[in-house]
């Protein structure tokens, strides 16, 4: 599987990052302001390292421009023909790429990210210092001053360098070390991250959408999670009804985690053939507030043990719930009467190893997008007391929408009820899926109107009755019965096969 740090490459934002280069890839700028200062005193300008920098590498002015302004009377040619001489010269062999930055590029190239490089030094200089660095390869386009008719903070250069690598702003992240580079970036609606170098540290950057002290804190997780904080604030923006607007969000989580499930190697049973154990989720988003999982806390539902999203994680506002429903075949393998199948009992625990991966993987995903994430079950604080736990995801599924119960107290689903369930709380702000249905229990035809009531006969211990599920006869059962034969792997769930709602709500 394609999967770059919780993100499934296929689905990025990120299409190209453009780099400025000096002081951003290569700490060049003090060899650049010395072979400057020899070269005006050679046409008889004395300039200090110091007046260099103030005026062009942070005053943006073009370096013939400025050396005219001073009297300077040769040519640009002959002035550049000098200083890159005097650069090659003071250079030398001492030119390496900045502490991160090779690694940094190589993550984003094998994920398939198009580089450029986006300088107010000359074309050719670019040429010259990427290629001593060896990095030049890297880069598909290289934008210098002699590409442009006007230079940084103009938004010229960007642009530019985005057109060469066929990609729009909204899919480009700029690397600046400079006000004037953010300001060319911002100017080009490309989001821009500031890594400020020796010589800029302490300008005024609160124009750059990201600050970091170096690139090593930078990797294609958090460029692309910029990107999309980026796309939400967008989609916000452009609300003008003030309802919550994150339909991207929503999609993205569920692409995400519907590629997660669907192509990760691990969603399969190698003690049967690699039987896949999943089919892709269903996925829903409940309001944290939502006052149904206050209902969760009485007694006569799970208890007050039950804790609220806002208990596991202050700041919650969403909690994002789905169902994984078992494929055709490990359902079709329990379907006989009596003991479970080995597979039914091996994709009941080895298929929860996998649902560990699911929410770690969704967990991630919403960290990446700028909230914090809590999955309760891998919280030390998660604990089942009389086969009740402090955080029944079965339940907040109904909250989410996802399904109602049925006699079997298994929660029914548009894809039945055979599978298993995860959850996610969130401080994202997500707008809540709608619960469609009329009461807790509209999708048991038992439970509706006294039809259907298949998991009475199909239960082999006599837990479910038309009175309801006793669940210590299924423990009792699953204990004494079950567990002898499969350990360290139980299961049974004939309630849940070879029923009207195993795949499908009924009728
Ligand atoms: S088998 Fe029938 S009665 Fe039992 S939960 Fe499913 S729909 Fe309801
Ligand atoms: S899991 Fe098995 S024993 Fe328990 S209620 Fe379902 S069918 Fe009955």
């Amino acid at each position: 599987m394609s999967v770059a740090q919780g993100y499934p490459l296929q689905s990025l934002l990120l299409k190209a990052v453009l780099f400025d280069m000096d002081g951003v890839l290569v700490e060049t700028e003090p060899v650049h302001a010395a072979a400057y200062v020899i070269a005006f005193r050679r046409f008889g300008l004395r300039i200090s390292p110091e007046q260099y920098t103030k005026a062009v590498t942070l005053g943006g002015s073009r370096v013939d421009d400025w050396f005219r302004s001073l009297g300077g009377e040769a040519s640009a040619n002959d002035l550049y023909a000098v200083k890159d001489a005097e650069f090659r010269r003071l250079a030398g062999e001492s030119l390496v790429p900045k502490d991160g930055v090779s690694e940094l590029i190589e993550e984003l190239v094998e994920a398939g990210i198009r580089l450029a490089v986006g300088t107010s030094a000359r074309h050719s200089v670019a040429v010259t210092v990427l290629g001593q660095i060896g990095l030049l390869d890297y880069f598909s386009a290289i934008v210098g001053m002699e590409d442009v008719t006007r230079i940084k903070p103009d938004p010229e250069v960007y642009l530019k360098a985005a057109s060469l690598l066929g990609v729009s702003p909204g899919e480009a992240v700029v690397i600046e070390d400079t006000p004037n580079g953010v300001l060319a970036a911002k100017g080009a609606g490309i989001r821009v991250v500031c890594v400020p170098s020796a010589l800029t540290v302490g300008s005024d950057f609160s124009k750059a959408d990201l600050v970091c002290e170096s690139l090593a804190d930078l990797d294609l997780m958090k460029l692309e999670g910029l990107l999309r904080r980026g796309a939400v604030a967008q989609a916000e923006r452009h609300n003008t009804k003030g309802v919550r607007h994150m339909a991207q969000v929503d999609d993205t989580i569920r692409d995400s985690l519907e590629e997660f499930v669907s192509e990760d190697p691990r969603n399969v049973l190698p003690a049967h053939g690699n039987m896949r154990i999943y089919d892709a989720p269903l996925m829903a988003f409940a309001a944290a507030e939502d006052p149904l999982f206050e209902v969760l806390k009485r007694p006569d539902v799970i208890g007050p043990r039950h804790r609220s999203p806002g208990e596991w994680l202050k700041g919650a506002k969403t909690v994002v719930s789905y169902f994984l429903p078992f494929t055709e075949c490990v359902r079709k393998s329990n379907r006989m009467d009596g003991l479970p199948s080995e597979e039914w009992v091996s994709a009941r625990i080895d298929g929860e190893a996998f649902n560990n991966l699911v929410r770690k993987h969704c967990a991630a995903l919403l960290m990446s997008l700028g909230g914090e994430a809590v999955v309760p079950p891998h919280q030390d604080s998660f604990a089942i007391v009389d086969r009740r736990s402090n955080w029944s995801e079965r339940h907040v599924a109904y909250i989410a929408g996802l399904g109602t119960f049925g006699l079997s107290r298994s929660l029914i689903t548009s894809r039945g009820t055979a599978g298993r369930y995860g959850s996610v709380i969130t401080t994202l702000d997500i707008e809540p899926t709608a619960r469609t249905v009329g009461t807790h229990y509209d999708a048991c035809p038992f439970l509706v109107n006294s039809g259907c009531g298949a998991c009475i006969e199909s239960c082999p211990s006599g837990a479910i009755t038309r009175e309801g599920k006793n669940t210590a006869v299924c423990s009792e059962y699953l204990d004494n019965v079950v567990r002898p034969k499969f350990r360290p792997r139980y299961g049974c769930a004939k309630c849940q096969t070879g029923v009207p709602c195993e795949f499908a709500r009924p009728g």
